[in-house]
């Protein structure tokens, strides 16, 4: 056999060696979201005491190779739920960790709400929604939901954190200088007056709105959006890493790229954008908040609906 020739069996042996692990694992997945979907019924009934085993871990470890942890996350979730009929419906679509973002904040009253969410969005936007919704940056919409999901103030943001900074001794000596036993009220008058230096440096270097633009944005509206937001998402509070250039006036009605309005934005809140879930999208990301239900009379989440229509 030449070498050539052995090297084309070696890459299709290869390919084909991946291609059957990648779908056994996706089979194996799938088969494992439904022994813990079943896990449930099985702690209910004692299914694994009538057929002889020590305890549910040793029962689900021996028949379905699931670990303790897992056997405790899928019981959580599933005790969070069982009473919540739309959200069990998604978790046997879509498996048990698919409603986890929202196992905690869903009421048997909010449970439409929250399974319409699970369904539809990806994991990551889920919990974004959860969280931004939770943190006190939401719009509060009445959807009859009494348990005020939207004031629940025990993952507020109000936390201290503990931040350690290596300066020069100069640096050193001034703050010290500055403090007034409060570092917050320091901390916090430094960095408004930081921002106003950077605001008025951004104004006086903002480029004019291009109109009439091919999609492609040019390059100093780009480096004016990436000084803007430090290469960070945009929305308040959030300290991801930006991974779109969002056009919050929806560049495919009328083909306008305008530095106030284009924002860079994570993966998730990018998505909680085009699903129409931002208020205030018209104006600067510092006056964003999550919305509770898309706004349906609003021009761009027509637009975007008809754009995942089309694609
Ligand atoms: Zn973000």
């Amino acid at each position: 056999m030449n070498n050539q020739k052995m090297k084309i069996e070696s890459v299709k042996n290869i390919n084909e060696i991946h291609e059957k692990f990648s779908e056994y694992g996706r089979n194996a997945k799938e088969w494992q979201r439904k022994c813990a979907l079943l896990l449930g019924d099985i702690e209910k009934f004692e299914v694994w005491k009538k057929k002889g085993f020590l305890s549910i871990y040793i029962y689900a470890a021996k028949l379905a190779g699931m670990n303790k942890f897992q056997v405790d996350e899928a019981l959580r979730i599933f005790r969070k739920i069982e009473d919540k009929p739309a959200l069990l419906a998604v978790a046997e679509k879509k498996g048990l960790y698919a409603v986890r973002p929202v196992a905690n904040v869903a009421t048997v009253e909010t449970d439409k709400y929250w399974a319409k969410y699970a369904k539809e969005m990806p994991k990551n936007e889920l919990e974004m929604f959860v969280k931004n919704s939770k943190d006190g940056n939401a719009v509060k919409v009445d959807i009859g939901d009494d348990n005020n999901t939207f004031c629940d103030s025990d993952l507020s943001t109000h936390k201290e954190k503990i931040l350690m900074m290596r300066v020069k001794p100069e640096v050193a000596t001034k703050l010290e200088k500055f403090y007034q036993g409060d570092w917050n009220a320091l901390m916090e008058k430094l960095i408004e007056l930081y921002e106003k230096d950077l605001d008025r440096e951004l104004q006086n270097e903002k480029p004019e709105p291009v109109v009439n633009a091919s999609k492609h944005m040019p390059q100093k509206i780009e480096n004016y959006v990436l000084k803007r937001s430090h290469g960070k998402c945009e929305f308040p509070g959030c300290d991801k890493n930006y991974d779109h250039f969002h056009h919050a006036n929806r560049y495919a009605s009328n083909r306008v790229h305008d530095p106030d309005k284009i924002v860079a934005l994570c993966e998730a809140h990018h998505g909680l954008a085009h699903k129409g879930l931002i208020d205030h999208e018209e104006k600067l990301p510092k006056n964003w908040k999550i919305r509770k239900e898309p706004d349906y009379t609003n021009l761009n989440w027509f637009v975007d609906e008809k754009i995942q229509f089309f694609r």
